[in-house]
Formats: structure tokens, sequence, C-alpha cells
């Protein structure tokens, strides 16, 4: 790309050519520049973890939360993943990024169930540069060890790609988790190119059918006709079913037809700070006992 962008530069004369250079310099140089700063704000914890709602679709309650990162920048403010997630993998970032995600939750899941003995879990999104490695299980069991968290209150969300790029790998990196006790789902159901078939033979417990399905249900019939399928599928398999970005009643009410098991999304909550997301387990405690 550069070498094009160079070659047709030059052929424009030599104006164009340092104009050309100098912008891919700039590129460069505030890439390095954002990379160091990430470091930094590792270095810093200025990462914050939000978290969003995971609700029971027949009972309204809360019963887990998924761990979303935020970086609290000192100058820009809140920003969120799609600002530096893409950065931070390209830089190698990702595996302390991610320890550093599951210690905050291993700190705030002890509270979380404190507060609401129902709560379940916290689940922790892992990108494919973590999932692929080898020690992965091992480091993630010290952290939990160390906070005294039980396997039972993490879960770990995988996307298809990160299973299906290498089967064979993933299965056995995947039933290595669960004998250690971890819950596993398939993120973004639906977006990949594994088939309802390979459900089957991949150990894990639940399937998050993405937001792009939600969407337009019940209008659009193909999508209808797709989330039907999914949790029956996912439920002859002996799968939860948990639907992402539900935003709109008639959405929810949809999923309380098709028996979906649980739901995140706007509708109920944006992901939140854990003083946020204490204060809303501690009102449905106080509800109920009314
Ligand atoms: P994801 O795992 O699919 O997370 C769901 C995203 O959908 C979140 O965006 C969430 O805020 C958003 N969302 C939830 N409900 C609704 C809704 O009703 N409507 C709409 N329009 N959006 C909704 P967020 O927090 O910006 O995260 C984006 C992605 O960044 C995540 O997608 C996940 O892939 C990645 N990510 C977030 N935290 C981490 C992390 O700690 N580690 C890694 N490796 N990736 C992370
Ligand atoms: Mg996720
Ligand atoms: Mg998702
Ligand atoms: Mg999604």
């Amino acid at each position: 790309n550069a070498d094009i962008a160079m070659y047709r530069a030059k052929n424009k004369g030599k104006d164009n050519f340092q104009f050309y250079a100098s912008e891919m310099n700039t590129h460069t140089v505030e890439r390095l520049a954002f990379e160091a700063r990430l470091r930094k704000a590792l270095e810093r914890r200025e990462f914050v973890v939000y978290y969003q709602p995971k609700v029971s679709v027949e009972t309204g309650l809360i019963v887990g939360a998924e761990a979303l990162v935020r970086w609290n920048h000192p100058e820009r403010g809140l920003l969120y993943p799609n600002d530096f997630i893409m950065l931070a993998e390209e830089a190698g970032l990702i595996p302390r990024l991610g320890m550093l995600v599951l210690d905050v939750a291993c700190r705030d899941v002890l509270n979380f169930r404190q507060l609401d003995s129902r709560f379940g879990r916290i689940a922790i999104n892992l990108s494919g540069s973590q999932f692929n490695d080898h020690q992965l299980l091992d480091e993630v069991r010290s952290v939990i060890d160390f906070w005294r968290v039980p396997a039972n209150a993490i879960e770990f969300e995988i996307t298809e790609s990160m299973v299906m790029h290498n089967r064979e790998q993933a299965i056995i990196l995947m039933d290595g988790f669960k004998e250690a006790g971890f819950t596993l789902s398939i993120d973004d159901f639906g977006t990949g190119y594994s088939s309802l078939a390979y459900l089957k033979r991949f150990p894990v417990d639940s399937v998050k059918v993405d937001r792009s399905f939600i969407k337009d249900i019940p209008h659009n019939p193909n999508d209808t006709a797709i989330v039907l399928a999914i949790v029956a599928m996912a439920h002859t398999l002996g799968l939860k079913v948990i639907a992402e970005g539900v935003d709109a009643p008639t959405q929810l009410s949809t999923l309380r037809e098709f028996q979906c098991d649980e739901y995140q999304g706007f509708f109920f909550s944006k992901a939140i700070s854990a003083k946020e997301f204490a204060s809303l387990l501690q009102k449905q405690v106080m509800v109920e006992r009314v």
C-alpha cells in the first residue's frame, strides 16, 4: 500500500511525493505514539470494567453480567473498545488487558454474589490471541485462586471464528476450561461461518445470538425464523440461548414466546459501572422483600 502510494506520488511530481511520504510518517508516528500511550494506560490502570446485566427472559431478574472494558482517558474521556481494541491487538497488549479485566471481575463478582446470592457469573470476552495461548488456562486459574473466586463464577465468551480456525485444537482448549469448572459461550453467534451442526461438538454451555438478528424481530420474517431456529436447535443440544442487543419490548415478547433463556440490551440497561451495577442488584433484592 505504501509502495503504491509512493509510486503514484512520484509520477505526479516531487511535491506530491513529499506530501504522501510525510502523511505516511505521520500515520506511523501517530500509531506508535498511541501504542506507547496504551502501554502507559495499562501501567496506570486507566482501564475500567463496566457491566451489562444478563437478564432472565422468564423472571426479568438479573442473573449475570458481561464485563465490557472502557478506557478512562484523562484527556479524551471514556473510550469504547472500538476505539482501541484493534490497536491493542496489533501491539500485542490484549493478553495484559485481558488479565486486568479478569482481575477486576474477580474482585467484583464476590461483591455481586454477596449482594444477591442468586447472582450467577461474570462473562469475559476473549480475543483470538488469548484463546490460542496454551498458558491462558493456568494464568486464569492463578488469578481466580488469588481472589478465592470459584470457577463457576466466571464465564468466557469466544467467537465462532476463534473456534473454527483450528477446530480440533479449540476443542482441546475448551475441554480444559470446562474441566476446570468455567462456563463457555459462543459470542456473536450466527455471524461467523460455523454451522448449527458444529455446536454439538463444541463443549459450550450457551450461544449468544448476535444483535444483527435481534434488531428487526418480529417485523423481519427471515430474522424471526432464524432466531426461532437457533433457539430450537440449541435447546435440543442442551444449550442455553442469550439474545444480544435487545432494545425494544416487542423484541423481548418475541423472545419470550420463543422461550429464549436470557437477554442483554439497552431495553434493560447498557453497560454500567460496578457501583451502579451493585445498586441495581440491591434494588432487585429490596423489591422482592416488599
Ligand atoms: P460484544 O462482546 O458483542 O459486546 C456487546 C456490545 O454490544 C457492547 O459494546 C455493548 O455495549 C453493545 N450493546 C449491548 N446492548 C446493546 C443494545 O441494545 N444496542 C446496541 N446498539 N448495542 C448494545 P462495547 O462495550 O462497545 O464492546 C464492543 C466489543 O468489544 C465487544 O463486543 C467485545 O467483542 C469487545 N470487548 C469488550 N470488552 C472486551 C475485553 O475485555 N476484552 C476483549 N478481548 N474484547 C472486549
Ligand atoms: Mg461478548
Ligand atoms: Mg456479543
Ligand atoms: Mg455482537
